[in-house]
């Protein structure tokens, strides 16, 4: 299965710049998921790749095809949309068969695709209905039998989920996943929802106002992420993300010292995952005790989100229900931090910086 290849891929709409340069690989066979806020340039991203949209400048390639200058049909690409875009006067059988005809494909071997398509997602029992005898989640699944029965060497999401309920929601991502992984074709999905993204892809590409600001796998972009924007816009609840300065007495803001933390000296921003905030025990390697004030528990069952109040500022951190039991609003609790869990970035690039490596003496 081909790969794809964005070289220097530019998109202007009259002054305006969507896509600056994008240089982008999707492996062959691999789930990649293009994620960021709205606006950031995804789908003026894949509607270049369809063939939908004339890039500015840039090259696209499909396999060793430069398709840039192609039509969109010539590019064997299947496009699955938001509102799923099935012909209503026509039965998903027709729906699914619509695509091939229009290739000249012969009726048995259509049949037969769609047998083995309609087999696959549970579509037997429907194919005489048209869309509007079908529930949401149905006519999705005819949106993306009609894309695999078009054996394409791509297949292209723009946000295929997203008019579904939360739980069918979740079920359809499961679906999807085991589906591309039977059936090896790269796959480029696109979606805001960064949660939807660290579940589903194999590599995921973050966007930002037109240009990709990291590339990498649902760990390294949730571990290591490669500035603040990334930080900002992956993980829930999101990243606390403290002003201070760096120094040869460690990290300082405004409240808060933390004199074991080491790295190059200049104003920084300090990163806490919540999940990385724990009581403070001795003897566990944790850079702390900060003395914290509990604003707030809110319990989502095993584990409780807690909003912490640190000097002068609030910080939310997760934990184990069994360690927040005892807990009420209002109640001290002394912080430590993992040390191995901490992000720094250059407060002007906003670029990360090496890990902010911790002596071995305990933190004042
Ligand atoms: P969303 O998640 O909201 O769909 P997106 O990341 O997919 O956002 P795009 O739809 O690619 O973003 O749009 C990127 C920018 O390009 C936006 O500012 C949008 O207004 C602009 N844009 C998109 N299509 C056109 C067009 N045909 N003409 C002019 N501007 C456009």
């Amino acid at each position: 299965m081909p790969g794809i290849r964005l070289e220097r891929l530019e998109k202007r709409f009259g002054e305006q710049t969507v896509l600056h340069a994008l240089d982008l690989v999707v492996d062959e066979g691999s789930f990649t998921v293009l994620v960021g806020p709205s606006g950031c340039g995804k789908t003026t991203t894949l509607r270049l790749i369809a063939g939908l949209e004339t890039p500015t400048a840039g090259r696209i390639h499909i396999g060793d095809r430069d398709v840039t200058g192609l039509e969109p049909r010539a590019r064997n690409v299947a496009m699955v949309f938001q509102n799923y875009a099935l012909y209503p006067h026509m039965t998903v059988y027709d729906n699914m068969a619509f695509g091939l005809r229009a290739r000249r494909v012969p009726e048995a071997e259509i049949r037969a695709r769609i047998r083995r398509v309609a087999a696959m997602l549970g579509l037997e029992a429907l194919l005489d209905r048209r869309p509007r005898q079908l529930s949401g989640g149905q006519q999705q699944r005819v949106a993306i039998g009609r894309a695999i029965v078009r054996e394409p060497d791509v297949f292209l999401f723009d946000e295929p989920l997203s008019n579904l309920d939360a739980e069918l929601r979740v079920a359809m991502r499961g679906e999807l996943r085991r589906l591309q992984r039977r059936l090896g074709v790269t796959t480029l999905y696109v979606t805001h929802d960064q949660e939807e993204a660290m579940t589903l892809g194999d590599r995921i590409a973050v966007m930002e106002g037109g240009r990709l600001r990291q590339y990498g796998t649902p760990r390294e972009i949730y571990f290591r992420p490669a500035d603040l924007v990334v930080a900002r816009f992956v993980g829930s609840p999101a990243m606390n993300l403290i002003e201070g300065t760096l120094g040869p007495d460690g990290f300082r803001a405004s409240d808060l010292e933390l004199p074991t933390l080491r790295g190059p000296a200049g104003p920084v921003v300090l990163g806490i995952r919540p999940d990385d905030i724990h009581p403070f025990r001795e003897g566990r390697g944790l850079v702390g005790p900060l003395a914290a004030r509990v604003e707030l528990v809110e319990l989502l069952g095993p584990r409780a989100v807690l909003t912490l109040r640190l000097g002068g500022r609030e910080l939310t951190a997760v934990m184990a229900e069994a360690e927040v039991r005892d807990l009420g609003e209002g109640a001290g609790l002394a912080l430590g931090l993992d040390p191995a869990r901490l992000h720094l970035f250059d407060a002007r690039s906003g670029r990360r910086l090496p890990d902010p490596a911790p002596v071995s003496a305990a933190a004042g």
